[in-house]
């Protein structure tokens, strides 16, 4: 944080989707806002969701009629105001012996799910229509058909924070949280900068959007610790050509009932996901074999001739989710997020990326006695002006930059990174669909990055270590997966 003062009107601590929401807001609202985020941005749950901009049917046949009309009016407006960065998908469900919800049900709940959203989209194909529409599918009573959308969860996260750039938010990562002590009319935050050093950094109000780690720190915020139940989500990702799909197909799961899906990303087929208890957040999340067991025994049931093993993945990825806590199955817990306003603070968590503007709007309405110079929010996002091009471009070709060397040069100049699965993971997605992790790659990011980032050959050397030790321990196949399988991924 060299150079930044030491004194900010909001300190929003967390760099996913909901500190980035709030940040916009405030910096838009006239706030001096400082954010930061302990590890790189979006490095939580904010780029290892489903990447679903949705309204979620499924809450709608738990009951959760707020939550599924707020998620389709705000996927309605991100898609307005996203063009290139929140994409229409469309969803298919088949329909046969052993596959629910049947017809009926299913239709009624999309007239549901069409009202909601003032606009229809459901409709019913044939099982022939189904088959031609979505090859190898299994659908011998024909397929339900409505209409989502999905996103890039990172590039939505790192979208949002350059809006906040843009009206003066300060931004810092690699920048941890480490004590909060609140003094006259504020708070004392210590800080952990990137480079070690500590700092004390005085605000007025702290929105503390800690994702899964929120749990431990409200007794310490002085808080009624929030009931969150850390639940895991693991998903698959398959070459494009061994999965080939035009539009999402979602399916109940042949073992549990539970829903699950397959649908094309960035030029490959994600599947997921599960939805498992994690009781402690700290641990990194990853899928585990009896998880990818469940996903590929969910793509037998509806792609029955397409044969998928472990040997066709080719990486996956695990995030926590911060439930509130209720009773009942993981999969039955409500995605309603939590505002809760204390002496100064908010704490905000849970909740989806889809309904990151709502959360962020909530607590700024919390965070207004304390700053009432805020000004009246202003309609929209308010990011309809970022630059677009760079959206279309990484949906487009996401191995576009490798080609235009000089292009990912002036995009690492703008937004630098501090460590190379930074760069792999998240400011693209390389190392989650290029074969093996796009290591074939490293040898022409080499000059550009030292140039870039000024790192040395020594720092390259110990960057291309961690980022092979992070992608094989995080994104590869769960180490007790089956051997052969394994073997097999490294030259898909
Ligand atoms: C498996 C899965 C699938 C999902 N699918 C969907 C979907 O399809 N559609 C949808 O709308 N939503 C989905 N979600 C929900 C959505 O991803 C989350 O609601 C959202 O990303 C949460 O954002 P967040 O900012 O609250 O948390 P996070 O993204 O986890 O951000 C919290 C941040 O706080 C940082 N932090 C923690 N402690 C400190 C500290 N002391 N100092 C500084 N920083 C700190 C963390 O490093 C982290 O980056 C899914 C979630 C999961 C896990």
């Amino acid at each position: 944080m060299n150079g930044a003062p030491d004194h900010t009107d909001l300190l929003v601590v967390g760099g996913g989707i909901a500190g980035a929401g709030v940040a916009l807001q405030a910096a838009r609202r006239g706030a001096r806002v400082t954010l930061i985020e302990r590890h790189d941005w979006a490095s939580g749950a904010s780029s290892r969701s489903s990447k679903l901009v949705h309204g979620g049917l499924r809450y709608l046949a738990q009951g959760q009629w707020r939550l599924t009309r707020a998620s389709v009016q705000q996927r309605e407006q991100l898609l307005r105001e996203l063009p290139a960065l929140v994409r229409r998908l469309g969803f298919m469900l088949p329909h046969g012996p052993g596959l629910n919800p049947g017809r009926p049900t299913l239709q009624a709940a999309l007239a549901v799910y069409d009202a909601l959203a003032q606009r229809r989209s459901r409709a019913w194909v044939s099982a022939a229509d189904a088959s031609w529409l979505v090859p190898g599918l299994h659908a011998p009573g024909g397929a339900s058909v409505y209409d989502d959308a999905t996103t890039d969860d990172a590039r939505l996260t790192l979208r949002v924070l350059a809006g906040a750039r843009r009206h003066g938010a300060r931004l810092h990562a690699y920048t941890e949280l480490q004590a909060l002590q609140r003094r006259g009319d504020g708070w004392n935050a210590t800080l952990r900068t990137p480079e070690g050093h500590r700092r004390t950094l005085e605000a007025r109000c702290v929105v503390a959007a800690l994702g899964a780690q929120l749990g431990p720190w409200a007794a310490r915020f002085g808080l009624a610790a929030p009931l969150l139940r850390p639940l895991r989500g693991s998903h698959l990702l398959l070459p494009g050509w061994r999965l080939p799909l035009a539009r999402a197909v979602a399916w109940q799961h042949p073992a549990d009932g539970r829903p699950v899906f397959a649908y094309p990303w960035l030029g490959c087929t994600m599947v997921g996901t599960t939805d498992l208890d994690h009781p402690d957040p700290d641990t990194p999340p990853r899928i585990s074999a009896p998880e990818l067991h469940y996903l590929l025994h969910a793509l037998r049931a509806v792609f029955p001739r397409a044969g998928i093993t472990a040997a066709d993945v080719r990486s996956t990825w695990a995030g926590i989710r911060p439930v509130v806590a209720g009773d009942g199955t993981p999969s039955a817990q409500s995605r309603e997020h939590l505002v809760q306003a204390g002496d100064r603070l908010v704490v905000l968590a849970g909740g989806k990326l889809t309904t990151f503007a709502e959360m962020a709007q909530q607590a700024l309405d919390l965070v207004q006695p304390w700053l009432p110079a805020l000004h009246p929010a202003g309609a929209g996002l308010g990011l309809a002006d970022e630059n677009a091009d760079a959206d279309a471009f990484s949906w487009e070709n996401p191995c576009a930059p490798v080609v235009d060397a000089d292009a990912w040069a002036r995009m690492l100049h703008t937004d630098p990174v501090q460590h190379l699965d930074d760069l792999m993971l998240r400011r693209t997605r390389w190392g989650l669909c290029l074969p093996a992790h796009g290591q074939r790659l490293l040898p022409r990011l080499q000059r550009a990055c030292q140039q870039a980032l000024g790192w040395d050959a020594a720092r390259w050397a110990q960057e291309c270590v961690r980022y092979q030790r992070l992608v094989r321990t995080d994104h590869g196949l769960p180490a007790d997966a089956d051997t052969d399988a394994r073997t097999q991924e490294s030259t898909r």
